[in-house]
């Protein structure tokens, strides 16, 4: 059976088993897995009731009873590249069900969609490599290399407990290449993501009677001085690697549309958000104290020393502040002309008629947990829909091609290997 034929074997398959792909959608829907509180046994036990009546073994890894990461690997019949597939099982939690059109953990499928929490964040997603998994193991003894699924349950969360650990505990998960399915768009390609520096800015004074001004500075007064200098970091020049500027710029129009206008030029610069302001204590008292904290996001190619850099020489002008990091995260980016993004690519052309972009990501999935440990990782999946908003939902016809194009690319890697 030549890799062409198996190719077709494939693609018929995911026709035959349409039905039953979304009927396992709509129940992993149903198995709520709201993270916190994070409980995802219900929802794991669709995932390894599946991979049961696909006679395929499974294992879990539990660091916490209630939050098992799955694990299932095959060995192809000759050696050749190690290809792990990652998803995640928790979703966000939901408090605002009277505002959706369906129950959020009905799972319902009307309109050509499936509705609830955590469908297309990412529950889609991790599916989707289930089954690409599934399929290929039927193919196994025509396949080089080895192929293992990891289906983790704490990411919503920040991941300690989930791919962290995996990457951290059990090195046989790293392989030569991730591949995870975290919603995006079906025409990108994520190669890397921004970086995150969280400060805590406090000033402190004296403080004293609010009639009293010559008394004390004014720790509120100096805050917003310090504020109105930050800005400053959002022109830092950016230092990137010609191949991913290269990369971000052939993806920039895609980028505007998906992410509507302004995200290119975000996702080239530093970015600051002033996410909290508390100073003061009441109106008639001359503020003493005000804590700013600021989360730095960091292009692509950048570090987290540069724009530490520039704000301590902001700060170097306020003796009454100091500055403390509350978390740092570097940012992360693979190749973008690694293998991996041309099997993706080549596998939506031939399947969906339309060659998805390289870009990079404005928010965090795990995929950076594999790159910190040098492994390159890549990041294909299907619009993200309402995401964290009532009525989150994913097109079947959507995904229906990324589960393609996810299986496609798999398949090719594995014979392609990385070279
Ligand atoms: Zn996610």
């Amino acid at each position: 059976m030549t890799p062409a034929a198996q190719r077709a074997q494939l693609l018929a398959w995911i026709d035959a088993e349409q039905a039953s792909l979304v009927d396992t959608l709509a129940r992993f829907t149903a198995a709520a897995s709201p993270n916190p509180p994070g409980d995802t046994r219900e929802a794991m036990g669709v995932l390894s009731r599946t991979l049961d009546a696909a006679g395929l073994a499974w294992r879990l890894i539990a660091p916490l009873a209630n939050a098992p990461n799955l694990l299932a690997s095959f060995d192809g019949s000759r050696a050749g590249p190690h290809l792990v597939l990652n998803g995640h099982v928790d979703v966000f939690p939901c408090e605002d069900a009277p505002r959706w059109r369906f129950d959020p953990w009905s799972g319902a499928v009307a309109e050509g969609r499936v509705w609830g929490r955590g469908v297309s964040d990412m529950k889609n997603g991790t599916l989707a490599l289930l089954f690409a998994f599934a399929w290929l193991a039927r193919l196994s003894d025509r396949l080089p290399g080895r192929l293992t699924l990891t289906a983790v349950s704490d990411e919503e969360t920040g991941g300690t407990w989930g791919a962290q650990y995996l990457v951290d505990h059990h090195p046989e998960v790293l392989g030569d290449c991730l591949l995870n399915a975290e919603p995006g768009a079906p025409t990108t390609i994520r190669f890397g993501e921004k970086g995150a520096l969280r400060l805590a800015i406090t000033v402190r004074t004296p403080g004293c009677h609010g009639a009293y001004t010559h008394k004390s500075a004014s720790a509120t007064r100096i805050a917003a001085a310090i504020v109105g200098r930050l800005e400053a970091v959002t022109e830092l020049p950016v230092t990137m690697e010609p191949v991913v500027a290269q990369a971000l710029a052939e993806g920039a129009a895609e980028m505007d549309r998906v992410h509507l206008p302004g995200a290119a030029e975000v996702m080239r610069r530093f970015s600051l958000n002033l996410g909290v302001v508390r100073g003061g204590t009441k109106i008639n008292m001359l503020p003493g104290i005000c804590r700013l904290e600021c989360d730095i996001r960091i292009p692509v190619g950048e570090r987290s020393a540069t724009v530490l850099a520039a704000v301590q020489a902001i700060l170097a002008d306020y003796p009454e502040a100091s500055c403390e990091i509350m978390n740092c995260a570097e940012p992360t980016w693979s190749d973008p002309g690694h293998p991996m993004v041309r099997h993706l690519a080549d596998a939506c052309a031939q399947t969906s008629g339309f060659r998805p972009r390289a870009i990079a990501s404005l928010a965090a999935t795990d995929a950076r947990k594999w790159r910190m440990k040098g492994v390159p990782a890549f990041t294909y999946g299907t619009t993200a829909t309402n995401v964290a908003m009532p009525d989150e939902h994913t097109d079947i016809a959507e995904w229906l091609g990324v589960v393609r194009t996810l299986t496609l690319a798999a398949h090719a890697y594995l014979h392609g290997g990385a070279a």
